[in-house]
């Protein structure tokens, strides 16, 4: 497979989207990207990239939010991103990386004053997290940013220092993945994920304002609760003991999908086995994304 990347403008080989060691975004951290997947679906031999208008849509929000002028519309990523898509020949699942950053070669970290470019890779990706079991997960000794240091909805670079820290640690103490609380102790997100229980057969997560990324698999989720499995909602502050009492856990991202929990710290979850709702969901959530169900297929882009 040769592999392409789109970058300063123009597509080229992977080897060549190379950065100067001086680049402002890679010593500040001031860059904005994304994380998309493309599914590859066996069957009828295509590629469907998922969401791939919400996720530019929040791009370029986040863009704006650091003043990167990206100059190019959410039809025109698409259009870049499903022409890399088709150079790669990518026949299997695939994550898709966009990243826009102040490329030049100056000191000071500011968000003016600065040219913008942005470029797009991407690489085969089957499960981000073991999806075959369920996962332990850590309270982390690391809070979550607060919207008042570095926004939480906006997917800086700089800001995965936070979730590195957190993921880094859960690992170090024998865990998956981490679960970032706030400092007044309510629960944030997991290092890259959205976190939801369910308790008493209702779906609860956290709500914008408890410093998340408003993830996209997460209101995908919260669709197919309501649509498929007619599982109520609630976007609501959760707290730490919570997740403890939960009868399930479980985790969304782009990458994590839908990732079941069955142990938060010491506590293990309801009867310690895969949860009947997360499971449902899971399922749906897999077939939707792979264009097994009809109702969803706006959901998808067909690259070919
Ligand atoms: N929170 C964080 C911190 C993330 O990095 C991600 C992954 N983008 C998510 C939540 C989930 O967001 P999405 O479902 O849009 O991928």
């Amino acid at each position: 497979m040769k592999r392409f990347a789109y970058f300063e403008g123009k597509f080229v080989p992977i080897e060549e989207a190379k950065v100067n060691i001086q680049t402002n975004s890679f010593h500040y951290g001031t860059a904005v990207f994304e994380g998309i997947r493309a599914y590859w679906n066996e069957e009828k031999k295509q590629l469907f990239v998922l969401f791939v208008k919400e996720h530019y849509e929040r791009m370029l929000v986040n863009c704006k939010i650091l003043n990167l002028k990206v100059n190019k519309s959410v039809e025109e990523l698409t259009q870049i991103t499903v022409e890399l898509l088709k150079k790669c020949q990518h026949r299997e699942d695939v994550y898709i990386r966009p990243i826009a950053y102040f490329s030049d070669l100056k000191i000071s970290p500011k968000l003016i004053g600065y040219k913008t470019e942005i470029a797009i890779y991407t690489v085969p990706l089957g499960d981000y997290l073991d999806l075959s079991r369920g996962l332990k997960a850590k309270t982390s000794s690391w809070h979550r940013i607060n919207d008042t240091m570095i926004p939480a909805r906006c997917k800086v670079a700089g800001a995965y220092v936070n979730s590195a820290f957190a993921k880094t640690e859960a690992l170090l103490n024998g865990y998956d993945e981490a679960i970032m609380l706030n400092p007044d102790g309510t629960v944030a997100e997991g290092s890259g994920e959205n976190v939801f229980i369910v308790k008493k057969g209702k779906l609860i997560t956290t709500p914008p304002s408890s410093n998340i990324l408003e993830g996209i698999t997460r209101s995908a989720v919260i669709t197919l609760a309501k649509e498929e499995l007619g599982v109520e909602v609630e976007e609501r502050p959760i707290l730490r003991s919570e997740l403890y009492a939960a009868d399930e856990v479980f985790y969304t991202g782009t990458a994590a999908q839908v990732a079941p929990v069955v142990q938060v710290d010491h506590v293990i979850i309801g009867n310690g086995e895969i949860g009947r709702i997360t499971k449902a969901l899971q399922e749906v959530y897999f077939k939707a994304v792979k264009g097994e169900k009809e109702k969803y297929l706006n959901w998808l882009t067909p690259v070919y």
